[in-house]
């Protein structure tokens, strides 16, 4: 029976934590955390002891569950609040059963063991090692109450193997769950963003483009984009090296960023080549930001390793429906008024179709 209980609590242990973990995993807890997260999760935690807790076994008036777990994770993941209030709320969970010894118990228990845990988390030993010295602090100190008030040392041993699988499964579970959903947001965001100046790349243009094209008839918008290529950027590498290029290009990037409005679409779409569109813009509108990103360039100081240098750029604008009928023309369009400035002097704004 004792088996069948644990096990009952293990399933729900397992369960929730997986639940939990699945809608906390764009920013789980950690110490670093706020305040009201971690108080709502030390809640979280302290319903989570109080469901295990209609699940315990009764031995002798003594209620035994794997309650604490939670306790036990949340001390490691989020420190003292949230493990504390948790405890708070499994406290609380005993004496709605009713205030008598028993319950005092289990509330001294648990008191005894979330402070140890708190301490032990804080130690410099490593996380596993951490791990399973709370578990073991959790059986000894369950081990030595249980002990003082009931003699029934047959329980002992199944409570200890069941509550430190409990444990183990329980860390080694929401260990893996927090790395698969760390590692994914990083590659997410690896897979939209140029790694080199943090601008969207090529395939989140691509998509924002494709959306955008969607929606700009549905709403009446005009749409515009900027095509924007370094002049001479081959000489740059050449003359200061590979890395100072690299440099040139960052700064053109904040360039990009600093001259236009928190809502237009940046993008490296690839080498020296950048885009921006500007969402629900008229073409002079588009014209005018664009020569402002000429000037701005123009006129920084870029900074290499051990001097400063000036370059130019040259940007093709196209605007639909101002220069371009159909939509998903308008890139091409953009890419040659970029054609056509490169070929009449350079460091040069020119507008698709020759409409301005
Ligand atoms: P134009 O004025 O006609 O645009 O001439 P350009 O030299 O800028 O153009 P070109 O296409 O001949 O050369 C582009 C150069 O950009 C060549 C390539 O080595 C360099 N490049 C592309 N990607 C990177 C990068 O990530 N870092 C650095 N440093 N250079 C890059
Ligand atoms: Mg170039
Ligand atoms: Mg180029």
């Amino acid at each position: 029976m004792i088996v069948k209980e644990l096990f009952a609590n293990l399933a729900i242990l397992v369960t929730l934590l997986f639940i939990y973990s699945q809608l906390t995993k764009k920013s789980p807890l950690n110490h670093h955390s706020s305040i009201p997260k971690k108080l709502t999760v030390g809640i979280l935690g302290g319903l989570l002891g109080n469901i295990l807790m209609q699940y315990s076994m009764h031995i002798e008036n003594i209620i035994v569950d794997l309650r604490l777990i939670p306790v036990i994770l949340l001390a490691f993941y989020g420190g003292t609040i949230p493990a504390f209030v948790s405890m708070t709320f499994i406290i609380l969970g005993h004496f709605l059963f009713g205030m008598n010894a028993s319950s005092l118990v289990a509330a001294l228990i648990s008191f005894l063991v979330t402070i140890g845990v708190v301490l032990l988390v804080r130690s410099s030993f490593s996380k596993h090692t951490k791990m399973i010295l709370c578990l073991t602090w959790n059986n000894l100190v369950s081990f030595f109450v249980i002990s003082f008030f009931i003699k029934k040392s047959d329980f002992i041993p199944v409570y200890w193997i069941i509550s430190y699988l409990g444990g183990m499964i329980a860390f080694y579970m929401i260990n893996y769950l927090r790395s698969i959903h760390l590692l994914f947001e990083k590659y997410k965001k690896e897979s939209t963003l140029d790694g080199l100046t943090g601008l969207n790349n090529y395939r989140k243009f691509d998509d924002i483009f494709n959306t955008l094209i969607k929606k700009v008839d549905e709403r009446q918008e005009q749409l515009s984009l900027l095509y924007i290529d370094i002049d001479h950027f081959k000489k740059i590498n050449d003359q200061y090296g590979h890395s100072n290029g690299d440099q040139v290009l960052k700064q053109v990037g904040e360039i990009l960023q600093n001259s236009t409005r928190s809502f237009d679409i940046v993008s490296r779409n690839g080498g020296e080549e950048f885009t921006v569109l500007l969402l629900d813009c008229p073409l002079n509108k588009a014209y005018e930001i664009a020569e402002r990103i000429r000037m701005n360039v123009e006129a920084y100081h870029f900074h290499l390793s051990d001097k400063t240098i000036h370059i130019t750029v040259s940007i093709g604008v196209a605007c639909y429906k101002e220069t371009t009928i159909v939509a998903d023309q308008i890139i091409e369009d953009a890419d040659k008024a970029l054609y056509f400035a490169k070929n009449n002097g350079r460091n040069k704004v020119c507008v698709a179709n020759a409409v301005l």
